[in-house]
C-alpha cells in the first residue's frame, strides 16, 4: 500500500464509527456537563430507533446498551468525540405502562428537551407504517415550543414498496403542515442500509461535522 492511504483511508471513514458509551441518566439533576453538541434519537418502543443509531455508527450492538434492565427508562449518551454526543431518549408507547412511568418519561424527557443547550436537534424515529402515534406528537410539541430543530426518519422503508413510501412521505408531510409543524423527513431502512447519506448530512449540519459520502447507501 502507498505511504499515506492508510491515513486516507482512515479519512474516509465515518466519524460515528468511533461512538462510545459514555453514560445513562435517570434523574434530570445527573446530566452530563451540557458543553459541546448534542443530537438525540427519540420514538416509540420498537419503531427501530437502536437499529438506526448501530446503522449510523456502523456498529452492530452499541445502542443495545439502551435496552439494559434498568437502563430502558434513563437518557442514554454516547460520545462521538470530547465535544459531540449523541443520545438516546427511552422509548414510549407501552400500553401497559404503569402511570408512574408515564410520569417519569415525561418528566425527564420534557426536562432534557426544553432545557439542554447543547442539545441541537432531535431525529424522531417512526416505523413507517405507524407514523405520527401521540408520544410523537408530544415530542414534536415540546420541540416546536423550544424551536430545536427536528428530523424525522421514516425507518422499516423496505417493509412497503417505493410507491408505498413515497406516499407516507407525503401524507406525513402534510399532517405535519397542517399543524404547522416545521422539520425534514426522509425515508430510512436500517436493513437495507437506505438514507443513512441523508441523515449524515443532517447530523453533520448540527453537530458541525463533515462526514465523506457514505458509499453503501441505497437510494
Ligand atoms: P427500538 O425498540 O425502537 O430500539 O427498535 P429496534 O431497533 O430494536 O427494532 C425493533 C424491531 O424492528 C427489531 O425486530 C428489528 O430487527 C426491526 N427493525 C429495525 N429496523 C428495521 C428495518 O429497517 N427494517 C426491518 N425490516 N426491520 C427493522
Amino acid at each position: 500500500m502507498r505511504p499515506g492511504a492508510w491515513q486516507s483511508l482512515l479519512l474516509m471513514d465515518s466519524i460515528y464509527r468511533q461512538t462510545r458509551f459514555l453514560t445513562s441518566v435517570y434523574h434530570p439533576g445527573r446530566l452530563p456537563l451540557d458543553t459541546g453538541a448534542e443530537a438525540a434519537f427519540a420514538g416509540r418502543s420498537n419503531a427501530g430507533k437502536s437499529s438506526v443509531i448501530n446503522a449510523l455508527c456502523q456498529q452492530k450492538r452499541l445502542a443495545q446498551v439502551s435496552k439494559m434492565p434498568g437502563r430502558t427508562r434513563m437518557l442514554n449518551f454516547f460520545t462521538i468525540d470530547d465535544a459531540r454526543r449523541l443520545v438516546d431518549l427511552p422509548g414510549y408507547g407501552y400500553a401497559q405502562a404503569p402511570e408512574t412511568m408515564r410520569r417519569h418519561w415525561r418528566l425527564l424527557v420534557e426536562h432534557y428537551l426544553c432545557q439542554r443547550r447543547s442539545l441541537r436537534g432531535l431525529v424522531l424515529v417512526m416505523d413507517i407504517r405507524h407514523p405520527l402515534n401521540d408520544g410523537d406528537w408530544q415530542l414534536l410539541a415540546w420541540c416546536a415550543q423550544r424551536n430545536l430543530r427536528m428530523h424525522i426518519l421514516l425507518t422499516k422503508a423496505d417493509k412497503l414498496s417505493r410507491g408505498a413510501a413515497i406516499t407516507t412521505v407525503r401524507r406525513v408531510e402534510n399532517k405535519l403542515r397542517s399543524r404547522a409543524i416545521d422539520t425534514s423527513l426522509q425515508p430510512f431502512s436500517a436493513l437495507k442500509r437506505q438514507g443513512l447519506d441523508e441523515t449524515y448530512r443532517v447530523l453533520d449540519a448540527w453537530l458541525d461535522l463533515s462526514s465523506p459520502p457514505y458509499q453503501g447507501d441505497q437510494r
